[in-house]
């Protein structure tokens, strides 16, 4: 018996092992019943413990053994034998979450649809970012319309019941999709907002979902993919994101809404003084120009080292040695690799083709601007 379709809310619950096995994938067991949740329907799998004679084994996963009203398997962090007596509980607080993103895509995937008609085609519940994927492109505005929907639909504090129905009962009852599932089918009612065929766990009202934060949309496979957030997920999400506007805004002297116009006069600031300093080191190159060929050892400094190596080689076949202050050189030349090689003796490490480079110990330097090194 599948007993969290029966009261979502139980974290304990006695069960006896029907069949234990073990095989390459780990330890497993089917229990007459289980509060825990298989993964199914884009939700997670539950995970907790079983307790009894044998002491504490951890639920690392669990899974139908056959898709729809298969067997529910265990997998365990160690085996237990069959026909003992367990009790289990769940992980309450990563079902709750569970629940939260579960019930939350109920209450999107129909105001997706009062809003801009929007169809449902499959879940993903896995992260604490959920998506939806819908038939349709969806326009914006109509995307934002169906997140202030979905969140009036929260704080309508709708109750949320599941009951089985025969499918000859079906017809009766306008669900938001056809159902995947034959026979008894189990349906899901939000209040008056939303019907659905389900299996899943759900909370107590719609209230409990919220809130329900549309995050982004993307085109996916013809339609739409929209990313969302719900319940205690979606205020961690709100509260890192606070905190993070707040210390950007301290930093500049401003608030959290407001963070934009000095973020603009940053960048703009930024591509300005960009500029200026490649003018700069253009015209700084020019003029080291004319005393490099004719010394062919110089010390330059550092941000030009480079360019002006690159200069060097398209004007003279001869050697050269370029060195910073803080001990970074370029070599170029015939003798670069004897130069890079006598670097080296001095604890230099670089490399290069054409030009090579690197950097040597700054109290090297003095001794490194050596005019015999190009001769
Ligand atoms: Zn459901």
């Amino acid at each position: 018996m599948r007993l969290y379709q029966e009261d979502s809310y139980a974290t304990r619950f006695q069960a006896r092992v029907v069949r234990a096995w073990s095989d390459e994938q780990g330890h497993h067991v089917v229990l007459s019943e289980t509060l825990f949740y298989p993964e199914s329907g884009g939700q997670p799998a539950d995970t907790g413990v079983l307790r009894g004679g044998f002491g504490e084994v951890r639920v690392l996963h669990v899974y139908e053994e056959a898709k729809a009203f298969g067997d529910v398997v265990h997998r365990l962090s160690a085996p237990i034998p069959e026909g003992v007596e367990v009790e289990g509980e769940i992980d309450w607080n990563r079902r709750f979450r569970h629940m939260q993103r579960h019930t939350a895509q109920h209450i999107l995937s129909q105001a997706l649809l009062r809003a801009g008609g929007y169809h449902t085609i499959a879940v993903s519940l896995d992260s604490p970012v959920s998506t939806v994927d819908l038939e349709e492109e969806v326009e914006e505005a109509k995307l934002q319309e169906a997140e202030a929907l979905a969140n009036f639909a929260v704080y309508a504090d709708y109750p949320i019941e599941a009951f089985w129905v025969s499918e000859e009962e079906l017809a009766r009852y306008p669900l938001r999709r056809p159902p995947k599932v034959q026979g008894q089918v189990r349906l899901v009612r939000i209040g008056d907002f939303d019907l659905a065929a389900c299996g899943g766990t759900h909370l107590r009202t719609s209230a409990q979902a919220g809130p329900i934060k549309v995050l982004k949309w993307e085109r996916y496979k013809g339609g739409s993919r929209v990313y969302f957030m719900a319940g205690w997920e979606a205020l961690e999400d709100y509260h890192a994101k606070h905190a993070l506007l707040s210390r950007l805004a301290l930093s500049f002297s401003t608030s959290p809404l407001e963070l934009e116009k000095p973020v603009r006069r940053l960048q703009e600031e930024v591509y300005t003084l960009k500029g200026e300093n490649l003018e700069l080191k253009e015209a700084l190159v020019e003029a080291l120009l004319p005393r490099a060929l004719e010394e062919r050892v110089l010390l330059v400094p550092a941000p030009v080292l480079g360019d002006l190596a690159k200069r060097l080689l398209s004007w003279s076949e001869k050697t050269f040695l370029l060195l910073s202050p803080e001990g970074r050189f370029a070599a170029l030349g015939p003798g670069r690799q004897e130069v890079l090689e006598r670097f080296k003796a001095l604890g230099a490490k670089g490399g290069g083709k054409e030009v090579v480079q690197g950097s040597l110990p700054k109290e090297k330097v003095a001794a490194a601007l050596d005019p015999s090194l190009v001769s």
